[in-house]
């Protein structure tokens, strides 16, 4: 964890949030790759969950809602965590964390106060006259979705069994942040809510189907499956509006951890928000059951991180799927003094970034600029070398083989786009 941390932050994919006031615990920012990185992954969620299915339709609901939303839903009562405190070093954790009964700052062992619940929702305070009116942050993204239900079977032709996705920030006053940006106070969520009729069947086909999708798709995007897992939930463990629950958990150095959520919420929400759905054909009207997969972009992006880790000989690799790559491509003159090989670089270079994410790099020697960009995951490097001139071809080195294959020109575009854009 130390060395992804490291290079996270000399890189610039995380730092941690107002470093230079001392940071604030549970809060990160995201450099000029992680930016990139999360934006990918966001990118082909939607492309996955949204654009490629006729199913499922995408929405973008406020951060702060009216607060009988948090009430109605039951997060005001239950969203709740188990807090404890450390009698020895007056330290507070969250009771379902702890191991073996011992206190993981002092390990003073069973020397707990009694479990408190604490409620995870963030307060905000809205409006100019006093009192001013309280609101909360939202604490899962989820209820945007459910209190437009009526408005979306409305103005959309949706028909169960459908789906609404949604990706962005939530909030939760977390006990114990850590874990780098695994366990934070600001997060953002990729959720799809997915309407079915409610019956036991309908529930068994489509929770197995979206488990299947989800732990695919991030197969696809290269996670290795020896450090995947599905987890079910025991009945104490699971979320106040849940009735089912399985989560795809990562291997990750600090243990096996959970990044998606896939749920059975059944009618929880909508019957709590009285919303009800019509068959237009049966005129049946009733509560939809919902199957949620709620996913972590900062947990995927991390995961990631971690799973594409590699150390070659001394360097470091990040063997990331070139569709998550922050940067695509890097272009080089071989040599910067030499004005005809950096006039036909920088031509190439700007056509190729019309394409593509590009980088343009002419310090120190080649192999340097291949390690640099190693490091930060870019699969392609084009060096623009003395041949060019003559025959109009460039080298492209491959991040993963290290191989280097002349290209014309002419065809480097279609080159990159077959190699970048396989999934
Ligand atoms: P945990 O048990 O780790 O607290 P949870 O079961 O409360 O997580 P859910 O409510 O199911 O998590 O949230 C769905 C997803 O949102 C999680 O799988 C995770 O990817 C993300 N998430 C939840 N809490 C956090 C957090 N504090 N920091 C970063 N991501 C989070």
């Amino acid at each position: 964890m130390d060395k992804i941390i490291a290079l996270a932050k000399r890189r610039g994919f995380v730092y941690p949030s107002s470093e230079i006031y001392g940071g604030i615990s549970g809060f990160w920012d995201y450099g000029p790759l992680g930016a990139e990185l999360k934006n990918n992954i966001k990118r082909l969620w939607w492309q996955t969950m949204v654009y490629q299915r006729e199913d499922v339709v995408g929405i973008d609901a406020a951060i702060i809602m009216n607060p009988k939303v948090w009430e109605t839903s039951g997060h005001t009562s239950s969203f709740t965590d188990p807090l404890v405190e450390c009698k020895s070093c007056h330290l507070r954790f969250r009771a379902d964390k702890i191991e073996d009964n011992r206190c993981p700052n002092c390990q003073a062992k069973n020397n707990f106060t009694e479990e408190k619940k604490f409620n995870l929702l963030t307060e905000v305070y809205l409006g100019v006259t006093e009192p001013k009116q309280k609101a909360y942050l939202r604490g899962e993204i989820t209820q945007g979705v459910f209190v437009n239900f009526k408005n979306i079977i409305d103005s959309f032709r949706v028909k169960i069994p459908f789906g609404v996705a949604q990706i962005g920030k939530a909030f939760r006053n977390e006990i114990t942040p850590g874990n780098f940006t695994y366990r934070s106070r600001e997060f953002e969520q990729m959720e799809l809510e997915f309407f079915i009729k409610p019956e036991e069947k309908e529930v068994e086909k489509w929770f197995n189907y979206w488990t299947e999708e989800r732990f695919n798709w991030y197969v696809n995007l290269g996670i290795k499956k020896n450090r995947l897992r599905l987890r079910e939930h025991k009945e104490e463990e699971r979320a106040h509006y849940a009735k089912k629950a399985l989560d795809i958990e990562y291997q990750a150095p600090f243990g096996w951890s959970e990044f998606e959520g896939i749920h059975h919420r059944g009618d929880w929400d909508l019957s709590r928000h009285n919303l009800r759905y019509k068959d237009k054909e049966t005129n049946e009207e009733y509560f939809p059951w919902v199957i949620e997969t709620s996913g972590g972009v900062d947990r995927s992006a991390l995961f990631f991180l971690i799973d594409s880790y590699q150390e070659k000989n001394g360097r470091v690799v990040l063997q990331l799927n070139p569709l998550l790559s922050p940067i695509k491509v890097a272009v080089f003159p071989l040599l910067a003094n030499k004005e005809s090989l950096v006039k036909k670089a920088r031509q190439i270079y700007d056509l190729i970034k019309r394409k593509f994410i590009t980088i343009w790099d002419d310090r120190g020697n080649i192999g340097k600029r291949y390690f640099s960009q190693d490091e930060i995951g870019t699969p392609f490097c084009v060096t623009i070398d003395f041949q060019t001139l003559e025959d109009e071809t460039v080298t492209v080195r491959d991040r993963d083989t290290t191989k280097q294959e002349r290209i014309k020109i002419s065809k480097l575009e279609t080159y990159l786009k077959e190699k970048i854009n396989q999934l």
